[in-house]
């Protein structure tokens, strides 16, 4: 289903009216974790500074350590959508368990299938039964071709509203938090209709690198980024060595418009 033999033409998804694909270069951007309203109104607005068009945050945190901050759950969600309400910005947040997806689906407008739980095919099955767009993270250790069949798994329940996102992979290099596997953008277009982003975020695990590997994603045909901002970085209680802020923030509206003409 998800297949360019099955659907020759690449797709456009729509995320509260936003469009991802080809032509478009979308930035959702926000805090790597909900953690107050303040720092949540603060996040969306740096990530509206950005260029961003949605707004990403995790309530849900699928951390490697249970004794790191884990989100706020359903007080995250309300947070998410009255930032929604006050920016107009709609939100892009991840789903961990089979069993919360109507909840946070009930909030969302794009759920998230992260890293860790691309292959919980229990959680593929159950958002792909929601009427909300999946934006499906590559797992850590995934093929591209099994990253394409877990969103198999989403498509064959019904929701073909998918956008992949390349978020770096492991490999023997500890210089980088992931490896940004930038080959993953054309080897996808050539054999999938779904649009991709890259997370330049989560793949280099710095700020320094985001931007140029936002470069590189976008010299690849990546349709889209997906950027952690946060107000004050130094206190973030997720990610904050990745998150980017004040100047850097410009840096990135400047990118996207530029490139974004391009497109
Ligand atoms: C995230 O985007 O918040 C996240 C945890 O990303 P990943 O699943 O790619 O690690």
């Amino acid at each position: 289903l998800v297949s360019r033999e099955h659907h020759p033409e690449r797709s456009v998804i729509e995320v509260g009216g936003v469009p991802i694909g080809p032509g478009f270069l979308t930035v959702i951007a926000g805090p790597c974790a909900v953690e107050t309203p303040e720092q949540t109104l603060a996040a969306a607005r740096l990530a509206r500074a950005a260029g961003a068009t949605l707004l990403r945050g995790g309530a849900y945190k699928p951390r490697t350590s249970p004794y790191a901050f884990q989100g706020l759950g359903e007080e995250g969600l309300k947070i998410l959508a009255d930032v929604r309400a006050e920016t107009g910005m709609p939100v892009v947040t991840e789903v961990v368990d089979a069993h919360d997806v109507e909840l946070v689906a009930d909030y969302a407008d794009m759920l998230q299938i992260g890293t860790r739980n691309m292959q919980n095919f229990a959680l593929l099955r159950a958002v792909g039964a929601a009427s909300r767009p999946v934006l499906l993270k590559r797992g850590m250790n995934a093929t591209i071709k099994e990253w394409l069949m877990a969103a198999e798994y989403i498509a064959q329940r019904g929701n073909l509203d998918i956008v992949l996102c390349e978020r770096g992979i492991r490999t023997f290099e500890t210089a980088t938090r992931n490896t940004l596997d930038v080959s993953a953008v054309p080897v996808v277009h050539r054999l999938s209709h779904l649009p991709v982003i890259v997370d330049p975020s989560h793949s280099g695990g710095h700020r320094d690198l985001v931007l140029p590997l936002a470069r590189a994603a976008v010299a690849a045909g990546a349709e889209g980024l997906i950027i952690d901002v946060h107000p004050d970085p130094a206190i973030a209680l997720c990610d904050g060595d990745q998150a980017l802020s004040g100047d850097d923030v410009e840096k990135v509206a400047e990118l996207t418009a530029s490139l974004g003409a391009l497109m």
